[in-house]
């Protein structure tokens, strides 16, 4: 078969912390969560590429601010989660959907937990293996439960984690950092958590990205990925002032112990 371009994904900074992940195969790019639309304009411009679609994984602001621009200039589909709450979208999603934009498959996961439209899109080529989880799965952490339970995340996480190890993870903030530091406070005796959290002090020390990260590595550093790991549940328990009898109740317990940090 004859393989035309090389995928390469891009993070175009947005806000105080979040990243627009942009995918550039060819001459044409498709943007993740344009939560503002001018850094997006910016990066086209400068590296000549036409925006082929639009990809938007929930609606908070921060994600679809830039949206509503990008599509007027452009012409472009907008792919999200169903329902009529997000104002642009033009191809509404389910769970187990694939399409097709360039040549590029994407695969539709619904990820409810963080927002309940939550959705996140996954590639599989002869590129690699790319996850766009926006605020579902974050380097060493998982999204705020603004709308669903600990239940709907932990489905939600299930997803990711049947995925292949080295599945390249592109989380919508740069939250690492921060979630090392409350994973490490329950978690210290993780000498994986430890090297990587060293590694991560050291980019962010010089203000670099620490992501895309990987599904191998989240499952080895991220407390959500942990749920049965005996320090975690001790320390679970010790919140709790009692037995967590399931992996659901023992998320529930690391979420409202890292709301509180
Ligand atoms: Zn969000
Ligand atoms: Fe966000």
């Amino acid at each position: 078969m004859l393989k035309l371009f090389m995928l390469n994904v891009n993070p175009i900074p947005a806000f105080t912390d979040n990243y627009i992940w942009a995918i550039v195969y060819g001459n044409s790019c498709i943007v993740v969560d344009p939560g503002d639309s001018s850094p997006v304009f910016d990066f086209l411009r400068s590296n000549n590429l036409e925006l082929a679609a639009i990809l938007i994984t929930h609606h908070h602001f921060d994600h679809t601010g830039g949206l509503l621009n990008l599509a007027e200039i452009y012409k472009c589909p907008v792919y999200g989660p169903k329902g009529d709450h997000i104002k642009g979208i033009t191809k509404e999603l389910l769970e187990g959907d694939e399409i097709k934009v360039l040549d590029l498959r994407f695969k539709v996961f619904e990820t409810p937990g963080h927002t309940l439209d939550h959705i996140a899109f996954y590639h599989s080529g002869p590129d690699g293996s790319f996850l766009f989880c926006g605020d579902t799965l974050f380097s060493g952490g998982c999204g705020r439960l603004f709308e669903g339970t600990a239940e709907n995340m932990y489905k939600s996480l299930e997803k990711f984690i049947s995925l292949p190890e080295e599945t390249l993870v592109f989380c919508a903030h740069e939250y690492t950092q921060s979630n090392l530091k409350f994973a490490l406070s329950i978690n210290p005796n993780n000498s994986y958590l430890v090297s990587y959290s060293n590694k991560v002090d050291e980019l962010r020390s010089k203000s670099k990205i620490t992501l895309p990260s990987t599904i191998g590595l989240e499952k080895k550093i991220n407390p959500f990925f942990l749920l049965k790991n005996d320090e975690i549940l001790n320390n679970c328990e010790t919140f709790l002032g009692g037995k967590i009898t399931n992996q659901i109740e023992s998320l529930a317990a690391i979420r409202s112990m890292k709301d509180s940090f």
